[in-house]
């Protein structure tokens, strides 16, 4: 049996087990995929113990970052976003990866009209996630990455790491006249948040908008550009991609996205 599980605080809300037990039924492996809600203070004692039982897990919030000092070994991905997603055990030794940017870098991939990645994009937010879609953006080759985010500083950190350049929060929309993406990574626009507010007229015609919040599928922003007829990606790809080589890391297969996933995933948003 290959226990694998996500890790978090809270994580009754994870759509991860719906997809990882989806697939070990799929591929007819014998595991199960749990859920470990763990508080801050017992997560390396917790981990340590159950370390011993499962062949890895996902890491969500508040985790992603603090659970790096309890790895044995880091891979290039998760050293350079400064984040963990996702540990592989092996003979009681802990691997951190990230697969969040190869999740990011493949739902662009994967859109249904194609994303000019020889532009310029704009991600708004600098908190863990746009880390990772900083990553998979250059990743995909992008020439020209900027980043705004309500806080200056924390802007100024994630334009330093990875080299690109840094807006004012209150010039986002300037920023916007010449991207073919814009990525929104803010929790803005989730359910029982407020909306993002960003005015689209100032984006070009053929630009694309992503929104990597998943809940709602459509948020406000993503409306909004439908209306204005701009390509539109919401957040689920980057979801379930970056499940993909983590299941492959446990049990040995990489899945496929199939319908009956995508179904079971619309009917746990509807
Ligand atoms: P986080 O680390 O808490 O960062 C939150 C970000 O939102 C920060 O940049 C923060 O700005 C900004 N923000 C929050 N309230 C704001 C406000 N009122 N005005 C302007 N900016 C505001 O969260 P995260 O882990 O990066 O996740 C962000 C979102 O991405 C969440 O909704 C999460 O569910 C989603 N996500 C989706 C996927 C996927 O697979 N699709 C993966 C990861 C995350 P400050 O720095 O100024 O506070």
């Amino acid at each position: 049996m290959i226990r694998t599980g996500v890790i978090g605080y809270p994580v009754q809300h994870s759509l991860s087990p719906l997809i990882h037990n989806y697939w070990i039924d799929k591929y007819g492996f014998d595991g199960h995929y749990g859920t470990h809600e763990i508080a801050p203070s017992d997560l390396s004692d917790t981990l340590k113990k159950l370390s011993t039982e499962y062949a890895g897990f996902n890491v969500t919030i508040p985790h992603k970052q603090r659970v790096i000092e309890l790895c044995d070994t880091l891979d290039d991905t998760a050293q350079k976003i400064g984040a963990v997603n996702t540990l592989v055990i092996d003979s009681g030794k802990i691997h951190g990866t990230n697969t969040d940017s190869f999740g990011f870098a493949e739902n662009i991939r994967q859109a249904e009209f194609r994303v000019d990645i020889n532009g310029t994009a704009l991600v708004l937010g600098a908190g863990g996630a746009a880390r990772g879609v900083i990553h998979a953006l250059q990743t995909l080759g992008f020439q020209k990455i900027k980043i705004a985010n309500r806080t200056l500083e924390k802007t100024q950190a994630i334009a330093k790491d990875f080299g690109v350049e840094a807006i004012e929060w209150k010039k986002r929309e300037q920023a916007g006249a010449d991207i073919s993406l814009l990525v929104n990574t803010t929790s803005l626009g989730m359910t029982g948040q407020l909306p993002l507010e960003y005015d689209l007229h100032n984006l070009p015609p053929g630009a694309a908008v992503c929104d990597i919040v998943y809940k709602p599928l459509y948020t406000v922003l993503l409306h909004e550009a439908q209306k204005r007829g701009l390509g539109v990606i919401t957040g689920i790809g980057m979801l379930l991609h970056q499940a993909r080589p983590a299941f492959a890391a446990w049990y040995g297969t990489m899945p496929d996205i199939d319908e009956n996933l995508q179904r079971k995933i619309d009917e746990a948003l509807a």
